[in-house]
Parts: structure tokens; C-alpha cells; sequence
């Protein structure tokens, strides 16, 4: 049976196997194994493949930077604390992208195989 749509992506924000729920997919934070336990579904379907995971990590921590500028700004202005706002910022968009990292990783299998896969009647899911 396959899984809906919601429940694929909600697999995806808890860093779950979209196909099977499965978790355990990372050795380490950033270490993801290449087939899931359970399933056996391969993730990294052709070179290139984590392209989506990499813009989805930046839209979020860049996202992420713009509400909090444009929060802060609106608070302070017209006397805006460049250097306060900026030793908040710095670190959200350093570590921004460790902490999203394995999230962005199945959030884009989950849209990769709960959308784009489906709307590809060429495509099997594997
Ligand atoms: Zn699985």
C-alpha cells in the first residue's frame, strides 16, 4: 500500500524512509546510509540527486536570516544595532544549514518520491 502524500512529507520532516517510515537513517548527523534498513530503497537515485536536498537546506536557512532581519529591523528602527543583529544572524547562518542538513535530506526524498516520481508515469518507484 502506498503511504499519502502528507503522511510521505510528514515522514520526511522527522527524518523517516518516506516509503516506509523507517528511521535510523543517519549513522550520524550528517552520515546518511545509502539504502534504508527496512525497505531497501536506494537514496541517492542518480548523480546530482541531492541538488533539491542542498536548495531546500538554503531556502530555509536563508528564509530563516530574512525573518529574523526584517523582524529586527522593523523593532529597532530608526536606531538599527548593526552589530547586535549581526552576532545573531552570523551564527544562524553558520549553523543554519549543519542543523536543517539531514531534514532538507528527507524532506527531499519525501517531495522527490510523494510528488515528482508520481507525476512521472515513466518512473517506478525503486
Ligand atoms: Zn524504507
Amino acid at each position: 500500500m502506498v503511504a499519502s502524500r502528507g503522511t510521505i512529507v510528514a515522514r520526511g520532516f522527522t527524518r523517516r524512509c518516506p516509503r516506509c517510515g523507517s528511521g535510523k537513517l543517519f549513522t550520524r548527523w550528517v552520515k546518511m546510509v545509502a539504502d534504508c534498513p527496512r525497505c531497501g530503497l536506494h537514496f541517492e537515485r542518480e548523480s546530482g540527486y541531492w541538488a533539491g536536498a542542498m536548495a531546500i537546506n538554503i531556502a530555509c536557512t536563508g528564509g530563516l536570516c530574512v525573518v529574523l532581519l526584517v523582524g529586527m529591523l522593523i523593532a529597532t528602527i530608526p536606531d538599527v544595532p548593526v552589530a547586535p543583529i549581526l552576532g545573531l544572524l552570523l551564527p544562524v547562518a553558520i549553523l543554519g544549514p549543519l542543523v536543517w542538513f539531514p531534514f532538507s535530506k528527507t524532506l527531499w526524498l519525501a517531495i522527490d518520491l510523494g510528488f515528482l516520481q508520481r507525476m512521472d508515469p515513466h518512473e517506478r518507484e525503486t
